[in-house]
């Protein structure tokens, strides 16, 4: 196995996300809120998807969410993953709107159901890279 194959592909910032990066490091989930038509969204861009405006601002989620949608992992999409099977991806609606995919964490993945409610997790994976999951509420 190589060096690669068991090194986990992280997410590489970039200009339209780099505040996105540097909220999680800080232990904060920013979503970006437009100041014409109040839509709330996650992935970060320059522009509202709703509107097209570029009046946005950051602000931390308040990391309350609901489990949307689920999947529960058994096979490893590669080696760096072997360890982590079963594991659950979740599609998370958050209290502010916008959804999102993560995965579960503090947990048995058995144990995740729809509209669960989840909390958000900070963990730090590099030293840039810090990703957000979620655990069960409570
Ligand atoms: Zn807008």
């Amino acid at each position: 196995m190589s060096v690669d194959a068991a090194r986990k592909p992280l997410p590489a910032p970039d200009p339209d996300t780099a505040r996105l990066w540097e909220g999680l490091r800080q232990g904060k989930l920013l979503l970006q809120h437009c100041d014409d038509c109040k839509h709330v969204q996650y992935y970060q861009q320059a522009l509202c998807r709703a509107c097209g405006s570029e009046n946005l601002t950051h602000r931390p989620a308040s990391g309350h969410g609901k489990v949307h949608s689920f999947s529960v992992v058994h096979r490893a999409p590669g080696p760096a993953f072997k360890a982590d099977v079963p594991y659950a991806v979740l599609l998370v609606e958050l209290q502010e709107g916008p959804r999102m995919i993560s995965t579960y964490v503090g947990g048995n993945p058995a144990e995740v159901t729809f509209d669960m409610d989840v909390t958000l997790v900070c963990e730090q994976v590099s030293d840039e890279i810090t990703l957000p999951r979620f655990r069960r509420a409570g």
